[in-house]
């Protein structure tokens, strides 16, 4: 998945695109100590292909202090990056920050877009002229505000990144789906993947210790870097898994290191990456807001979660009470999610939370017959009809399967686009149901025709 940063000065527009880019509430917040801006993350999606962005401080040119420190925060985003957004603001002209800023990118080699910003209704072939010395190539006019130019900046950059290709070549050019298996088969990267993902200090490394065994020498490359995870495989009464790694264990001394070699980045690209994503969680600390968004990154993906509240060792009755009602309370909309009290450090529990991995593996991964889908549509159709829509009632005539990781259940008839979501609902919980699907998500589409 590409990261994109966005750079520049403060006030140019840089979290107003960051929103449009990414469409939610939900960011991720990279926080390091002492600094009042820190860099956000988000996720983004153009047609089929999803992107990760980072927002940061802004660099103001005079950077002593705080600047200095979002200054920090830039060149931190533009290392993580493929790409990068430039953004300068049209009314405000060449500043010497814009001039240091071209500087570092034109060195860091980074693919970067100059992009400006508040373009609003002024004539791009009298305003952008003057961005040419910065030596970054012609800018591209957006308003950010006024949503206009992104989508086409975003298929600009987009289809740089993935040129489109015929079907039938013969280039030798693989799609990234057999060029990412390949990439596996080279890594040894079987079975289920699993991505133990959470905030700093949780427990995640001790957990995958755990997982591992402390007897089972594991031989990786412990290089790495800020943004890939290190891929385990290893076997579990004969049976294969891969551990996406976002935690850097074998590298790790103290709980401040810790804290450093947290990254969001490997994080979202772990969720993207597995079949089965472990969110830990620290009873001690209770659940707090960053939890929450990294749920939400992992109920966009639509991958398959399995949820660990650890450190449940040495709290008392109270205690683990008021932990139960916060989760039921903050965590009560969640019906397909396992949920399990380990203690990673003792083991406790640990064995409990395979067999919700494998449960939530298999439903993911499953493959239905169009027959049996339809089977079961039909039967629920028989014991409840959908209402009358519009004078008519909807005729539902087939379903089949979509896709998987998560299941997708594409349901066919004429008024299919129009039923209500109740009666949506209604099907989703039957298949669910019957099919005995654990775990993960479902997703379901309507498709209209006779
Ligand atoms: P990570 O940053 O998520 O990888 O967290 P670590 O695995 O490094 O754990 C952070 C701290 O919590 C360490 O001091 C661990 O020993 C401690 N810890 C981890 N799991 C447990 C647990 O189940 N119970 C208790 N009491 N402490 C734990």
């Amino acid at each position: 998945v590409p990261v994109i940063a966005l750079v520049g000065r403060p006030n140019v527009g840089k979290s107003t695109l960051f929103n449009r880019l990414t469409k939610t509430r939900d960011a991720l917040v990279a926080e390091i100590a002492g600094l009042t801006r820190d860099r956000k993350y988000g996720e983004g999606k153009v047609g089929e292909y999803p992107f990760i962005v980072i927002d940061t401080g802004g660099i103001s040119g005079q950077e002593e202090g705080i600047d200095e420190a979002m200054a920090s925060q830039s060149f931190q985003a533009i290392k993580e990056a493929d790409i990068v957004f430039f953004m300068v603001d049209v009314g405000a002209g060449i500043t010497a920050g814009d001039r240091m800023i071209a500087d570092y990118l034109r060195r860091s080699g980074k693919s970067a877009y100059l992009i400006a910003n508040k373009i609003d209704g002024k004539n791009p072939d009298v305003v952008l002229a003057e961005f040419f010395e910065l030596g970054m190539g012609e800018a591209i006019p957006i308003a950010a505000a006024h949503n206009r130019g992104i989508t086409t900046l975003i298929d600009y950059v987009m289809e740089k990144l993935h040129p489109k290709v015929e079907p039938e070549e013969e280039t030798g050019y693989l799609p990234d789906e057999a060029e990412r298996a390949i990439e596996h088969e080279q890594l040894n990267i079987k079975g289920t993947k699993i991505a133990v993902v959470g905030r700093p200090n949780v427990g995640k490394s001790t957990l995958i210790n755990r997982f591992l065994g402390e007897d089972r020498v594991v031989v990786y490359d412990e290089a790495g870097t800020t943004r890939d995870s290190i891929y385990i495989p290893y076997e579990r009464h004969g049976q294969d898994y891969t551990l996406i790694d976002t935690a850097g264990i074998r590298r790790r001394k103290n709980i401040t290191e810790a804290a450093e070699k947290f990254s969001i980045i490997k994080t979202l690209q772990a969720i993207q990456d597995c079949h089965v994503c472990i969110l830990v969680l620290d009873a001690r600390q209770g659940i707090v807001e960053q939890d929450l968004h990294m749920l939400s990154f992992v109920l966009n993906s639509g991958r398959a979660l399995v949820i660990a509240i650890n450190k449940w060792d040495g709290m008392d009755a109270d205690d683990k009470q008021r932990v139960k009602d916060e989760i039921d309370r903050r965590f009560g909309f969640l019906t397909f999610a396992e949920m399990h009290f380990i203690s990673a450090l003792h083991g406790t529990g640990v064995g409990h939370l395979y067999d919700s991995v494998d449960q939530a593996y298999a439903s993911a991964m499953a493959k239905w017959q169009t027959n049996m889908l339809t089977r079961i549509l039909e039967d629920a159709v028989g014991s409840h009809q959908p209402p009358v829509v519009r004078g008519r009632r909807p005729k539902l005539r087939y379903a089949h399967q979509g896709g998987s990781n998560p299941p997708i259940i594409v349901v066919h008839g004429n008024l299919a686009n129009d039923l209500p979501e109740d009666y949506r609902r209604y099907l989703a919980n039957t298949f669910r149901r019957v099919l005995e699907i654990k775990g993960t998500p479902i997703r379901f589409e309507f498709r209209q025709g006779e």
